[in-house]
């Protein structure tokens, strides 16, 4: 029998579902059992082409509507993915392994806001009148053409949104790939645009591995790229799209600092450790993962800790009381397992978890190391997992240089009762996306993005529509022309 979460195809074109069996299978695993629950087929450069063609000839009507039309379009997918929060929450579960708990909450409920959000901006977007004397200038914010955006793993739905409502707002349309991991939900977001009245061919999804979003970065109709992945493809896609000089947003890894001096509230800072490190089992790339706990309350808080990561419930992701789920892959467990034993030879002390959950699926426990020095492995590289690193410090200065000494600088978080302490370190951290007395709150309306290796341009906020949209300035001369000859 079909599984419920089998796609009816692999592809979304032009307003409507488009298989393909032409291309290499992509089989669809649940990460709790290990079973395989639907297959869906990479593009053809057949696909590719078409997928492209459509959504470049889409885009210029898409734009000549008014910015209201478009956000009612958008406003009216928001509503749709509301009333249908379950079901998609159910199949971003089934997608990814992440607990219904969670799923529940933020996922299609996240890609809601965006669409949301940005259809409300949609009307709204203009121009300005610039006086030159009697001449004047005026610039139209237009719209860049046909978007790629390539998803990672971690959020199908929420990525599909966060790319799609601010480029469709502006009026370019967009060919999405998710990641070959999680195929599934970005099909339910390109559906539910084209029932909200979205025209045919504005937001198509295509699968496929790396090479197919080889295939889009490429290609000479598209305008831009927006990436959601790690450092090493974010370096590839983006040389890739300087050739074709196409815009770009890259939102990659990060090694987050979290911060938490020893006047702060102890449990709310084992609250934003653990939001921090082990939602979505440690597979978000905003995750405060190197955890500095000033000397003083360090084996406080770590007792806290323990005590309360030892409250997870691990179980079938599709049970509402599961609060822990497995990792996306097995792929993922095995490199997350193999910082486990790094962080263990390379001498950290081992607080609680530390291994694969005696269960069928790809669980690891939940996994605390203490002691951690800036030169262990765990504390240099993104693991993607639920592994938290536990360092101290003794001051202010000290904290801040070592939380700067990485390649990264996506996030960071501070925990201390001093309001002025809060807000100087913070001003002084690299970081695009800070937190005081909270960690990874992601909502719409602020910037979302990094610094340094992790990324280049802001999702989320009207810092978004910037990047999804050029202007143009007209000059207009109401006198004659003056010239040399
Ligand atoms: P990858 O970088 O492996 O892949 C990201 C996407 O890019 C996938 O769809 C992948 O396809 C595709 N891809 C791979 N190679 C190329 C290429 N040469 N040209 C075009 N596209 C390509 O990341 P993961 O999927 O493993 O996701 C985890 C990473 O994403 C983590 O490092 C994490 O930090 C980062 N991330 C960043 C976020 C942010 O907002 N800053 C949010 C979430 C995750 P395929 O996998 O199908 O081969």
């Amino acid at each position: 029998m079909t599984h419920p979460a089998q796609p009816i195809a692999s592809h979304f074109i032009n307003g409507e579902y488009v298989e393909d069996t032409n291309g290499t299978p992509i089989p669809v695993i649940y990460a709790a059992t290990g079973e395989q629950i639907a297959t869906v087929y990479a593009a053809t450069p057949e696909i590719v082409d078409r997928a492209l063609s459509t959504a470049k000839e889409a885009q210029k009507a898409w734009a000549k509507m008014t910015g209201t039309e478009r956000g009612r379009i958008l406003r009216r997918a928001a509503d749709i993915m509301r009333e249908r929060n379950h079901e998609l929450s159910v199949l971003e579960t089934y997608d990814t392994g992440k607990p219904l708990q969670e799923t529940l909450i933020a996922d299609a409920t996240s890609g809601a806001d965006a669409l949301e959000y940005f259809g409300g901006l949609a009307g709204s977007l203009t121009g300005e009148h610039i006086p030159m004397g009697e001449d004047w200038v005026y610039t139209v914010r237009e719209a860049l053409g046909l978007c790629v955006g390539i998803g990672a793993w971690n959020y199908p739905t929420q990525i599909a949104c966060w790319k799609g409502a601010p480029a469709l707002a502006c009026g370019n349309s967009m060919v999405f790939k998710p990641s070959e991991t999680t195929p599934l939900c970005a099909l339910k977001v390109a559906e539910i645009l084209h029932e909200a009245g979205a025209p045919a061919g504005i937001y198509n999804v295509i699968q496929g591995m790396g090479e197919v979003g080889g295939a889009l970065v490429t290609d000479p109709r598209v305008d831009k790229v927006s990436l959601t992945g790690s450092v090493p493809t974010g370096k590839k896609v983006y040389a890739a799209a300087a050739e074709g000089m196409k815009h770009v947003t890259m939102e990659l890894g990060g090694k987050s600092p979290l911060i938490i001096f020893d006047d702060a509230d102890i449990d709310n800072a084992v609250g934003g450790a653990i939001n921090g490190n082990f939602y979505s089992s440690g597979q978000v790339c905003s995750n405060g993962t190197r955890v500095f706990v000033q000397k003083g309350i360090k084996e406080k808080f770590l007792a806290r800790l323990a005590e309360r990561t030892g409250n997870a419930i691990l179980g079938d992701p599709q049970d509402e009381a599961t609060s822990f789920g497995p990792m996306v892959s097995e792929n993922q467990m095995n490199i997350v397992l193999g910082y486990i034993e790094k962080g263990k030879e390379e001498g950290a002390r081992l607080i609680c978890g530390g291994k694969r959950a005696d269960m069928d699926g790809y669980f690891i426990e939940p996994t605390v190391f203490a002691d951690v020095t800036d030169d262990m492995t765990i504390a240099r590289e993104e693991i993607f997992g639920p592994v938290m690193s536990v360092l101290d410090f003794d001051t202010e200065e000290e904290v801040i240089a070592r939380a700067n000494d990485t390649e990264f600088g996506l996030s960071a978080g501070v925990f201390t009762n001093d309001f002025s302490r809060a807000h100087r370190v913070i001003g002084q951290l690299e970081a695009g996306s800070c937190f005081i007395n909270s960690y990874n709150d992601a909502p719409v309306e602020a910037p979302f993005g990094g610094v340094k290796a992790s990324g280049v341009g802001r999702e989320n906020s009207k810092e978004a529509i910037k990047h999804f949209s050029q202007v143009k300035s007209v000059y207009v001369r109401m006198g004659d022309v003056e010239a040399a000859f």
